[in-house]
């Protein structure tokens, strides 16, 4: 046998290796291994057993690494695809569906030194008065962790392998997991029953997990991957109980013997939502351990989780993005909670969107792929309304609650009662419904996507704007630390006190612009006596601090939360009756096609925070675009309405769910350089695909964000309906490209957003 291997470094192809007779039961494909390089010995994946190479002297595998088979055949078959898909190197897509730890065992097993007591032979040998209290410690325990042992017999790991010398006692290292939520306390829950629109939709995703559980060989038909779509839609508002039927849902596969994995962006991922999985298959017949995969976890406790699932005692599986990889098997049913979020997509090489590739996953493995959201992207709600997936809809709320009412709070208007022309942060009604709630010990979440206290420092008598040397935004004016920060790049300087412009020196700079540390101290100043709190990346530096405002806000210790996205999302705190979304506007006009449906999505999600106890809800939207589609469809939670005028702009456009969208952005230190670069690429672009009538190509044009971190940005976007053809041929094509050595070119596929 021969085995074919993709290294590590980046090369774009595969090498046959031979495989010595020691390592021969062990290689398989998924192997990790150890092979010669020219004078180096590198990693690599093994992606094939072959019997015959088309070349000869092959050297031999030196050593395998792990254990055998990491990599399952199938997520190995799903890396191979996103490589072609995303048009990225094979060894990056192998490197991201494993996480560093286990690939490389570095910060592999931890161990304990466990001491044991051995099967005593005769008399017991002379020991010292302190030796003998100590083997009496280990003859009541029988075994103990030595660490254990040193602090409760208060001796030292000498005088105990003085006892091992005497043969008393053995002294083993044993494996140890990490368990990152080992601290926690999980109180068993039971199923809930279901009202009749639940069982509905939970019924449908079972039937389906029923027909994929019918064995290969039982005389049924067996139906190829591509007539089998499993995929399911759940569109119901929050509240209606789309978590409980995930459960029930998961629960269902258990029993058929599958396992399953939950997707849910990293910003939900709170305690709050594991401890409900965890409690749920803690006990009873179904019990299983559960693992969570973030990007908070330690290297070890990374890999030990990771371990859990490959070995098949977590068979459930909760984690942000890259969970969509782990190594469950036989996977029946995944879950894709908030699947709308462009969180999803990752922002570095394999650009790769989680949702897509649970997707693809699904239909590779055979199994159930359930996108739920209140908020469906475009793109999901239209192959639902195509028939590509099934849509299954839980319109009301679990409990009698209403929606909230949401009002709208035209900014221009309330601009007029503002001291010296600024508008006020709040407008009067707001005003008046905070002081209510704090009379009536009710809750209050006010909501603003931006830190820092203002968004910029202006100087009125020259026109001076603080921007960033690196990038070409505005520098934020952080208060409380007074500094000038830029939000892309992290470049801070000293607040100045008078405009920096030498020939100006102006004393009375401006803040334009609002940040939640601005809202904050407004509050501060209005409400002496409440209790405030500020919950954005400034005031949170770990996750202790947001475990702690979470608990405190929840046992009322807290009258008014200000946050950024951050607190949008998955909180369910009865007690909050009013939430207010200070400058709706924020994400409205950014250059990006799906503005509009963002914004639609974030005010939804926000008002979902309001009202979920006995006492109905109430939302203030601020805004200078009262009537801008997205805010009046959000004020009447009308995700139908708000999808029905949104399709039809983009069909007009061609923008995505109707062409998909390839984006091609270089970067580099010279604009000029920069700019005929692209310029040149434009030209390349229009000589390979000459002859191809669909493919409209746009650019090239200065990115939104033209400069970041010191490099001009330019960019060509290319709209295709045929992007599995587009990425191949791009691939293909980018090996003839060469760029000039300081221009660099990212090729985003499905890009979640232009800038
Ligand atoms: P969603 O995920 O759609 O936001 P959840 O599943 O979190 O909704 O449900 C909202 C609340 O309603 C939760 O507190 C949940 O425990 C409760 N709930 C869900 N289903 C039921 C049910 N069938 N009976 C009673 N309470 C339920
Ligand atoms: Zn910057």
């Amino acid at each position: 046998m021969i085995a074919r291997v993709t290294l590590e470094i980046a090369l774009r192809r595969d090498f046959d290796y031979s495989i010595p007779e020691e390592w021969a039961d062990r290689v398989e494909v998924g192997s990790r291994v150890k092979v010669p390089f020219g004078a180096r010995q590198v990693l690599g994946v093994v992606t094939a057993l072959v019997s015959d190479s088309t070349h000869t002297n092959l050297k031999p595998i030196s050593r395998v690494v792990g254990e055998p088979g990491l990599v399952t055949p199938e997520v190995l078959g799903l890396a191979r695809w996103m490589a072609e898909y995303y048009c990225c190197p094979i060894e990056l897509a192998l490197k991201s569906v494993l996480p560093e730890s286990v690939r490389r065992e570095k910060d592999g097993w931890r161990e304990r030194l466990l001491v044991r007591i051995l099967p005593a032979v005769g008399e017991l040998p002379p020991l010292t008065k302190r030796q003998e209290m100590i083997w009496r410690i280990i003859e009541e325990w029988r075994e103990i962790p030595l660490q254990e042992l040193v602090r409760v017999g208060e001796t030292t790991a000498e005088t105990i392998r003085k006892l091992e010398d005497k043969g008393l006692v053995s002294i083993t290292a044993e494996r140890m997991e990490r368990d990152p939520y080992a601290n926690e306390v999980v109180v068993a829950s039971e199923p809930l029953t279901l009202n009749p629109r639940q069982a509905e939709a939970l019924k449908a995703i079972t039937d389906a997990l029923d027909l994929r559980t019918v064995p290969v060989d039982s005389g049924a038909p067996v139906m190829a991957p591509s007539t089998f779509s499993g995929a399911f839609l759940l569109h119901g508002v929050t509240g209606s109980g789309k978590t409980e039927v995930y459960l029930q849902a998961l629960a269902h596969a258990l029993e058929r013997g599958m396992g399953g994995i939950v997707l849910v962006p990293e910003i939900s991922l709170t305690p709050q939502t594991v401890e409900r999985f965890k409690a749920r298959f803690s006990s009873g017949k179904l019990r299983t351990l559960v693992a969570v995969l973030h990007s908070h976890l330690s290297a070890g406790e990374r890999h030990d989780e990771w371990h859990k699932i490959r070995t098949g005692r977590a068979r459930i599986v909760i984690g942000a993005r890259s969970a969509i990889f782990a190594p469950v098997s036989p996977l029946g049913l995944i879950i894709v909670d908030e699947e709308h979020e462009g969180s999803y997509k990752q922002e570095e090489t394999p650009r790769y969107h989680a949702r897509d590739v649970a997707v693809v996953r699904a239909q590779r493995e055979r199994a159930i792929v359930v996108l739920g959201s209140a908020t469906p992207s475009l793109e999901s709600y239209h192959n639902a309304r195509r028939g590509k997936y099934r849509l299954i809809e839980l319109p009301d709320r679990v409990t009698d609650t209403h929606l909230p009412l949401v009002r709208i709070l035209d900014l221009r208007e309330a601009g007029k009662t503002g001291k010296g022309g600024t508008p006020a942060v709040f407008a009067p009604r707001l005003r008046e419904a905070i002081t209510q709630r704090l009379e009536r010990k009710e809750q209050t979440i006010l909501f603003l996507n931006r830190r820092g206290f203002s968004s910029s420092l202006l100087c009125e008598k020259c026109g001076y704007v603080a921007g960033c040397p690196n990038c070409s935004v505005s520098l934020t004016y952080h208060r409380a630390a007074q500094r000038l920060l830029c939000h892309i790049c992290a470049y801070e300087e000293p607040a100045p006190t008078r405009c920096p412009q030498p020939s100006c020196g102006n004393p009375a700079v401006r803040y334009g612009g609002l940040g939640t540390e601005r809202v904050e101290a407004t509050l501060k100043r209005l409400y002496p006596q409440a209790s405030i709190q500020r919950m954005d990346s400034d005031t949170l530096k770990n996750k202790d601090d947001y475990r702690r405002v979470l608990t405190d806000f929840r046992t009322g210790k807290i009258d008014i939360l200000v946050g950024t996205q951050m607190i949008a999302k998955g909180l369910h705190f009865p007690n909050v009756t009013l939430v207010g979304i200070v400058h709706a506007d924020l994400s409205l006009h950014l250059p990006d096609f799906r503005a509009g449906e963002r914004t639609f999505q974030l005010l939804t999600q926000v008002s979902g925070r309001a009202g979920r106890g006995d006492v109905e809800g109430e939302v203030f939207v601020q805004t200078f675009t009262p009537f801008h589609p997205a805010i009046q469809y959000a004020r009447r939670h009308d995700f139908l309405g708000f999808y029905e005028q949104e399709i039809e702009f983009r069909e007009q456009l061609l923008y995505p769910p109707f062409a998909r969208i390839a984006l091609l952005t270089l970067k580099g230190r010279n604009e000029d350089k920069v700019r005929f670069t692209t310029e040149h690429l434009r030209k390349e672009l229009d000589r390979w695909f000459a002859s191809w009538r669909e493919l409209i190509i746009a650019g090239p044009a200065p990115a939104p964000l033209a400069r970041a971190e010191g490099y001009f940005r330019y960019q060509i976007m290319i709209r295709t309906k045929a992007m599995s053809r587009l990425s191949l041929e791009l691939a293909k094509h980018q090996e003839e490209l060469s760029l000039p050595e300081d221009i660099s070119m990212i090729i985003d596929i499905d890009p979640a957003s232009l800038s």
